[in-house]
């Protein structure tokens, strides 16, 4: 037998998100974005997934699309941030990947460069964010030096990120969004600028291209939810099971320094999941986790290899009864992890990357 902690990954679930995706902005396409190991999913499962119905995948570095050309994906691949050596030119020519240029030295290398066949490239344009990009001033001078080079670079779009899409208040957006407009008008360029909370909410900034993350996993970026939203599926369960149950009179302390105490006679279980699976120890007493697919709480603090629940409530609950962190329950009950994000003062793609590779990925749809 085997520590009953698994993150079980449901494909199905991704690809309806996917579709989702393209449902929102059906005059765009969406590059399906996988980095980080598909956000903590598995880049190459989740790329067979959804071969066929994406025509790009985008990721953050040169190894991760490697990874993807290992397991035999063939489609386009995006690096989100370009080259981070020029000597990596050689590689995005052999694998065939499109490339984000954001800086004058990569612009530099790429032009200075021989490629078998031109690169695609998106232009990125800082237009707010003031993390990565030319700025709308200089982005122009780029632009026509990749234009004139069409031995180098073809399939020119501009590329920009936005930092406040998620948000009720659109004001910083906006302004965003009015500077990449005027910019695109004057060089006739293609865009891709909607991230997942733009592509949800915001249709006035899907371009050519959209590049969706989040939402693929079924986490809600949105700080309102819309209707949307809603229909998201949750792709990852992480499922244990109690393995110790015990009984405390009111008045008890639980777990390390005694955080919390038993407000009245408690029954208490222990669940094989802790931080050292990645399950987050910022979470508060309270947060919620499904037991039997019914609600109840973490109680005292999370330790490296277990953590708590309250089963006062919940009498049936015994040892090997079906515990869901976040995700899907046997029953069908749903405990979005954008809900546990919250408790644990993060968002989901913290604690959807933070997975730690202890933790089984089990796999099943789409196959
Ligand atoms: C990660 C990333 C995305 C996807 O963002 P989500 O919020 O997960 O949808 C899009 N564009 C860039 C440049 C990114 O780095």
């Amino acid at each position: 037998m085997a520590r009953p902690l698994i993150a079980e990954i449901d494909l199905d679930a991704l690809r309806h998100n996917y579709r989702l995706a393209c449902e929102c902005a059906p005059h765009s396409r969406s590059v399906a974005v996988i980095k980080a190991d598909a956000y903590g999913h598995g880049a190459a499962a989740c790329a067979r997934a959804l071969e066929g119905i994406a025509p790009a995948f985008a990721v953050a570095c040169l190894e991760e699309a490697v990874t993807l050309r290992e397991a035999g994906i063939g489609a386009p691949i995006v690096l989100l941030e370009g080259i981070f050596t020029p000597d990596e030119l050689a590689q995005v020519d052999r694998l065939g990947l499109w490339m984000a240029v954001h800086s004058d030295w990569q612009l530099d290398a790429l032009l200075a460069s021989r490629p078998s066949k031109p690169v695609p490239v998106w232009l990125k344009v800082d237009s707010g964010m003031h993390r990565l990009g030319f700025s709308p001033e200089r982005a122009e001078a780029a632009w026509r030096r990749l234009a004139a080079a069409p031995e180098q670079a073809c399939d020119l779009h501009l590329m920009s990120h936005f930092a406040t899409a998620d948000l009720v208040d659109t004001g910083y957006f906006n302004d965003q969004l009015a500077r990449l407009k005027a910019l695109a008008e004057r060089l006739d360029a293609p865009l891709c600028l909607a991230n997942s909370p733009a592509t949800l909410a915001h249709p006035e900034a899907h371009g050519a291209w959209n590049r969706p993350g989040v939402m693929l996993y079924g986490s809600d970026p949105l700080e309102r939810p819309n209707a949307v939203t809603s229909r998201l599926a949750p792709v990852m369960t992480l499922r244990s099971e109690i393995i110790a149950v015990r009984e405390l009179p009111a008045g008890e302390p639980v777990g390390y320094g005694g955080r919390w105490v038993t407000p009245r006679r408690s029954r208490i279980g222990v669940v094989a999941a802790g931080y050292g699976d990645g399950y987050d120890r910022h979470a508060v007493d309270g947060t919620p986790v499904l037991v039997t697919g019914r609600r109840t709480a973490i109680v005292g603090k999370v330790s490296m290899d277990m953590l708590i629940v309250d089963l006062t409530e919940i009498p049936e609950a015994d040892i090997g009864s079906e515990v869901v962190l976040w995700g899907r329950a046997s029953n069908g009950q749903v405990l979005s992890v954008d809900e546990v994000a919250r408790h644990c003062d993060t968002i989901s793609y913290t604690l959807l990357t933070g997975v730690l590779p202890r933790v089984p990925r089990r796999y099943h749809g789409a196959s």
